[in-house]
């Protein structure tokens, strides 16, 4: 038999899928793959629902309906004060996902450097080698997540034909300082090469930080490239809906591979996420307020069990270590890494976290675990009480 891709063909099965199906198998308290257990707000649901019912359910325009591209204009206008003409700088996708694989494939020529950080989402190295990149990995580790200056400048070439930034970040729950967004910037206008910045969470921000995107900085409009998600955005991950903004010279290129993947996005989807972006400014501060309790209530469990918890500035996501705990109770003895640890965790303690380890290409830390916190509380508490049990604090 013929062989199929090698990159699709070692890759594997994505770790979110890998450790939710062991969570089910399990009955274990997921909080691995980053999902809200809610269902969304419901007027944003309730919108959908009467497009569904009252408005056109065939191809919409390959760019998006014009009352999400108008509404993505408008929020960046709002939010950031980025004028953007909505019919020719924006496009909607089938989720940052699919946005993510237009850029790539529609900017990179085989043989092209992209700069990345790592740790990374874990879509973003099959997609760029799949497409010829060369990747230019500059590492920030655990627990200060510290952006190394010297690293990378060297990671940038007269090759490197983009910067993929994702702020804030996964599995980090780093935010960007404007100090080291500049530092972004300057070597992109330095190297002449383009942004494409993933900033899915960009609602999903604590402690008053606030969201800088890349684009605002000077010399960025014209070579950057933004994308949200309202998968994010509304609590809605199985919605599928993302959103692109940049330059029309970036923008014309990546719809050519858009209209190649998947064409069009659900209308009724596109419509009820242009009234969501809408929605007034309480919506958005509550979204991160709650998402901020969320968080303070997990890192209490996760500091109470005794996990070493690293700073979470924004995202889904808390990271933490697992050495504080290896002394004594069940990890005593356990000399395995944060997969196994992920594995033992969901059969034996009844939760399930994603090893941090996945988001590394190699030579990965191996001793931190990644939990989701965009959880009700009933959920969060029986996680830490399962995990209490366990570890032997109750
Ligand atoms: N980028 C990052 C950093 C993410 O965490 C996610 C979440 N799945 C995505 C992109 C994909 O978003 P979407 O569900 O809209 O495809
Ligand atoms: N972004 C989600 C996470 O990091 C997972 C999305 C997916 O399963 N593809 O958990």
């Amino acid at each position: 038999m013929r062989s199929a891709n090698s990159i699709f063909a070692n890759v594997g099965t994505s770790i979110f899928e890998v450790m939710s199906r062991l969570a089910i198998e399990h009955k274990s308290v997921n909080l691995g793959q980053g999902f809200p257990d809610g269902n969304g707000p419901d007027d944003v649901r309730a919108f959908a629902h009467k497009a569904l019912d009252d408005r056109p359910n065939q191809y919409p325009p390959m760019m998006g309906v014009p009352e999400l591209r108008q509404a993505v204009a408008a929020h960046n206008k709002r939010f950031y004060g980025i004028e953007a003409d909505w019919q020719t700088e924006v496009l909607v996708t089938s989720g940052a996902t699919e946005a993510l694989n237009d850029c790539i494939n529609g900017l990179v020529e085989p043989g092209d450097e992209v700069v990345l950080i790592e740790p990374l989402y874990d879509s973003y190295l099959p997609i760029l080698k799949r497409a010829g990149a060369v990747p230019r990995l500059v590492r920030i580790a655990p627990p200060k997540w510290e952006l190394p200056e010297e690293q990378l400048r060297a990671a940038f070439s007269p090759k490197t034909k983009f910067i993929l930034l994702n702020t804030p970040m996964n599995p980090a729950a780093k935010v960007f300082t404007r100090e080291e967004l500049a530092r972004i910037a300057a070597l992109c206008r330095e190297f002449d090469c383009f942004a494409v910045c993933d900033e899915v969470y960009e609602h999903i921000i604590f402690d008053g930080r606030p969201h800088v995107p890349l684009m605002t900085l000077p010399g960025m409009r014209e070579r950057t490239i933004r994308m949200g998600s309202a998968g994010k955005t509304f609590s809605l991950t199985g919605w599928k809906v993302g959103y692109l903004t940049g330059p029309r010279h970036l923008i014309e290129p990546v719809a050519r591979c858009h209209q190649f993947v998947t064409f069009t996005t659900p209308p009724n989807l596109q419509r009820a996420t242009a009234y969501g972006l809408g929605k007034d400014d309480a919506y958005f501060h509550d979204l991160a307020a709650g998402m901020q309790r969320s968080r303070d209530r997990l890192r209490a469990g996760l500091e109470r069990i005794g996990f070493g918890v690293v700073d979470c500035q924004g995202t889904y996501f808390i990271s933490a270590d697992f050495r504080p705990l290896l002394a004594k109770g069940p990890l005593r003895g356990f000399n395995g890494d944060d997969v196994e640890l992920c594995k033992k965790l969901t059969v034996e303690a009844g939760v399930t976290a994603i090893p941090v380890s996945a988001f590394y290409q190699s030579d990965a830390p191996r001793h931190f675990i990644r939990f989701s916190f965009c959880k009700k509380d009933e959920t969060l508490d029986s996680a830490i009480e399962r995990m209490e049990k366990y570890f032997g604090r109750v």
